[in-house]
């Protein structure tokens, strides 16, 4: 069976990255016991990543790129901001539990979504959070293989995603 749109598909991976110039770090492995598993043609991971896997069949390598443009796009420096401290107030008191260099936490926009950005800086009177998603600007460096290659089933294709023992739980 080949991989293609509704089906199902799971893989272990190495997954890297690095930004220009820079060696690759160990962003996330998966493997037999934990795959990855999602349902093909769903808009439910990067275009891209879909793309490579194309017509692969069980047991099939990959080793593969995708640049930052195709993935979580460039760094932009807009998004990391000074914010007031005051908004990180509770009950009147600056929240340390939460607010602290390196932690990330969720905010919202102006629209009231929900938005994760990390702590990179705390001054007397700012905090400031970098709201890129944590791999921009970094080209994704995916190397693995295919485990498992099934046809989607009626239920999982209504609902948009993969169920059983790696997909969701009703
Ligand atoms: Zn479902």
């Amino acid at each position: 069976m080949k991989i293609t749109t509704d089906y199902v598909v799971s893989v272990e991976y190495t997954l890297s990255a690095n930004t220009l110039n820079q060696p690759e770090t160990l962003v996330e492995q998966t493997d037999i016991k934990h795959p990855f598993v999602f349902l093909y043609g769903h808009h439910g991971v990067l275009p891209e990543f879909e793309l490579q896997l194309k017509d692969k069949a069980v047991n099939d390598p990959f080793d593969f790129y995708i640049e930052a443009e195709n993935a979580y796009g460039h760094y932009e420096n807009e998004y990391h901001v000074n914010l007031e401290k005051q908004i990180f107030q509770v009950d009147g008191v600056f929240d340390t539990d939460r607010v602290f260099v390196g932690n990330r936490i969720e905010m919202n926009d102006a629209n009231g979504q929900p938005l994760e950005g990390v702590v990179t800086e705390i001054s007397a009177s700012h905090v400031k959070m970098d709201f890129n998603h944590p791999l921009a600007g970094q080209r994704l460096h995916f190397v693995g293989r295919v485990l498992d290659v099934r046809k989607a089933t009626d239920e999982e294709l209504a609902h948009g995603h993969v169920h059983g023992p790696h997909g969701h739980h009703h």
